[in-house]
C-alpha cells in the first residue's frame, strides 16, 4: 500500500537579543499567538548578560543566527543601534531612525526593521483617538525617544520639545529630526525648562526608564501635569506607573505603555512569520501576563 505524504509543517525559530531580558514577556506573547494560529514557533532569549558578552557581540550573534536555523530576531537594549552595521539591508524607517528592533532572515540575508515607532503610533491612535498632537513634549532622547519622535513627526506633530538629563543627547536627536522633517520645529531643553514648554503642550510622552520597577518614581514633578495635556508612558512594567497614576489623579487623559509593547511585538511577529496575529487576543494575553 502506498503511504500518503504531506508537506512538512513550516515551523519558526525566533530569538531576542539584549541585556537582562530574562523577565521579557515577548517570548510568551509570540509563542502563544503562534499556537493560537496553529503555527509551530519557538522563541528563545539570547541574554548577553547571562552569556557574559559585551553589547558589541550582537554583530556576531546576528550573523550566526541563520546558521542555527533562526528565522528572525528581536533586538533590544543596548543593541538596537550597534546591530546596524551587521545587517545586509534596512527597511527605510529603520534606516531613518538609525535603530533596529526586528531582524528578518531571508535565506542568509539579514533585513533590519523598526516596529517601535509604528507600535507607538498605533497605540496613540487606538488609546487616545482624536487627541491633538500639534505640540508635544518628549522626555528622554534614547532609542525609544527617537522612535516616538519619528512617529509624531510622521503623523502631523509640528512642534516637538525634547527634554533629557543629557542635553547633548537631546540636541543630537533634535538635529537629526530637523534634517529629516524640515517642516517641523524641534527644540532640545534641559528638564529644568519643562514648566514653560508644558504649559503650551497638547501631550507629554515619557520615554525615560523612570517608573520601571528598578527606576521607581516620576520623571517630572506631578504639579506640572495639567488636565488639558494627555500623558503617554512608554514604561509598561508595572503597567500602571507612578506617572500614569499621578496623571489620572490630575485629570489628564492617559496612555499606558502596554499597548505599544503589544503592537511592536505583533508587527514583528507579522514580519517574521508572514501571518497576521489577532491584536486583541495578544493584548488580552499580555494583560493576563501583567496582571498583579
Ligand atoms: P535609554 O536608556 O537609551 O534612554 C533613556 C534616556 O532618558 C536617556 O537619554 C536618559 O538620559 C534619559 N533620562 C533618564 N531619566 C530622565 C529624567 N528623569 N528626565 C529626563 N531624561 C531622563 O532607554 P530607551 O531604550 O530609550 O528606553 C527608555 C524606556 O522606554 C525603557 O526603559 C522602556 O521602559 C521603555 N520602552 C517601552 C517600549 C514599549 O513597547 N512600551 C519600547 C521601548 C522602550
Amino acid at each position: 500500500m502506498r503511504g500518503t505524504t504531506t508537506a512538512p509543517e513550516r515551523s519558526f525559530l525566533v530569538g531576542l537579543i539584549g541585556a537582562g531580558i530574562g523577565p521579557s514577556l515577548t517570548p510568551a506573547m509570540h509563542e502563544r499567538e503562534a499556537a493560537a494560529l496553529g503555527l509551530r514557533l519557538v522563541y528563545r532569549t539570547i541574554d548577553i548578560d547571562v552569556l557574559d558578552l559585551p553589547p558589541e557581540a550582537v554583530g556576531e550573534l546576528v550573523r550566526s543566527a541563520p546558521h542555527y536555523g533562526f528565522d528572525g530576531l528581536n533586538i533590544t537594549h543596548p543593541c538596537k543601534q550597534l546591530v546596524l552595521p551587521h545587517l545586509d539591508r534596512l527597511a527605510p524607517d529603520a534606516a531613518a531612525l538609525g535603530a533596529v528592533n526586528t531582524v528578518v532572515f531571508d535565506g542568509r540575508t539579514a533585513v533590519g526593521h523598526n516596529t517601535d515607532w509604528s507600535g507607538f503610533l498605533g497605540s496613540l491612535e487606538a488609546g487616545l483617538p482624536g487627541a491633538r498632537r500639534d505640540r508635544v513634549v518628549l522626555l528622554g532622547a534614547g532609542g525609544a525617544g527617537a522612535a516616538v519622535a519619528h512617529a509624531l513627526f510622521t503623523s502631523g506633530t509640528g512642534d516637538l520639545v525634547i527634554a533629557d538629563r543629557d542635553v547633548g543627547r537631546a540636541r543630537d536627536l533634535a538635529r537629526g529630526l530637523a534634517a529629516r522633517f524640515p517642516g517641523g520645529s524641534c527644540t532640545a531643553i534641559p528638564p529644568e525648562d519643562l514648566p514653560a514648554h508644558l504649559a503650551r503642550a497638547d501631550g507629554l510622552v515619557n520615554a525615560t526608564p523612570m517608573g520601571m520597577a528598578d527606576h521607581p518614581g516620576l520623571p517630572l514633578p506631578a504639579e506640572l501635569l495639567d488636565p488639558s495635556t494627555w500623558v503617554a508612558d512608554l514604561v509598561y512594567r508595572p503597567l500602571r506607573t507612578a506617572l500614569v497614576t499621578a496623571a489620572e489623579r490630575r485629570g489628564c487623559p492617559v496612555l499606558p505603555g502596554g499597548r505599544m509593547a503589544v503592537l511592536q511585538a505583533v508587527e514583528a511577529f507579522e514580519l517574521i512569520t508572514g501571518l497576521t496575529p489577532d491584536r486583541d487576543r495578544v493584548y488580552a494575553h499580555f494583560a493576563e501576563l501583567t496582571a498583579d
